[in-house]
């Protein structure tokens, strides 16, 4: 907050992108909170969509019934980073699109490109309407959702390194799931940069910062100072 109030006063876009587990959500969201931004996460919405299929009887492999579909649902971000809601048609969906039966769906989901556009038009609009600036984070933000964003962020970690922390984050769950974990977050990563529609890629302008041997800390502090570095140029 001290520093926003030092360095303000114009707008921020900041795109971070990069694979699951690399602390992505954890960084996005502790950076806008330290600099005084809105914090938007993308994952979340394709989530959100993915759960409103599965809940209303859509085959989440027929595209085109994706597609037709995927107009329908009302989804709505809360934008504070200390706590960021979802909604889908008013419901709170928070809870619901972390369940393994959307994580296993969504990268089906978000490979259709209706999906996308949809959410690409939701995810400009807020970024627009963001008075100090906003942190967006996902796959495709720097390369395709906020191509002029001001600072482009590309997080990566070893697969090791991130199935170990989405382990952590799954509670409940024991190390015989650490390679069940590897294998899945593996095959998402895969399915989403292998999509034709703005896969998961690195945007030529991104900075590459890799988080395997990087606590969180040094993970925020790294960007909340690349931040400033654009704020000052
Ligand atoms: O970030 P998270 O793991 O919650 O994202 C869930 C899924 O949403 C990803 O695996 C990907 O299929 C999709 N996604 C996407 N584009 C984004 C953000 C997420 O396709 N910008």
């Amino acid at each position: 907050m001290e520093t926003a109030a030092r360095t303000a006063p114009a707008t921020v876009i900041v795109a971070i992108d990069g694979p699951s587990g690399t602390g992505k959500s954890s960084t996005s969201k502790a950076v806008a909170a330290k600099l005084g931004l809105s914090y938007l996460d993308t994952g979340a919405q394709y989530r959100a969509i993915t759960w409103w299929m599965l809940s209303n009887g859509v085959d989440i492999h027929d595209a085109a019934a994706v597609a037709t579909a995927s107009e329908k649902p009302v989804i709505v971000s809360g934008t504070d980073p200390a706590a960021p809601t979802i909604a889908v048609d008013g419901a709170d969906a928070a809870g619901p699109i972390r369940t393994q039966e959307v994580t296993g769906a969504v990268s089906a989901v978000s490979a259709v490109p209706e999906v996308r556009a949809r959410l690409t038009e939701l995810q400009r609009s807020t970024a627009a309407a963001a008075e100090r600036g906003i942190v967006v984070e996902g796959r495709d933000i720097g390369t395709t959702v906020l191509p002029d964003a001001d600072l482009k962020i590309f997080l990566t970690a070893s697969p090791e390194a991130r199935a170990a922390r989405r382990s952590g984050e799954l509670k409940g769950k024991d190390a015989t799931d650490l390679a069940s974990t590897r294998e899945a977050l593996v095959k998402r990563d895969a399915a989403d940069s292998g999509r034709k529609t703005s896969p998961l890629a690195k945007a030529d302008d991104a900075v590459e910062v890799d988080t395997t041997e990087l606590t969180l800390e040094q993970v925020i502090e790294c960007v909340v100072t690349l931040v400033e570095e654009k704020r000052t140029a």
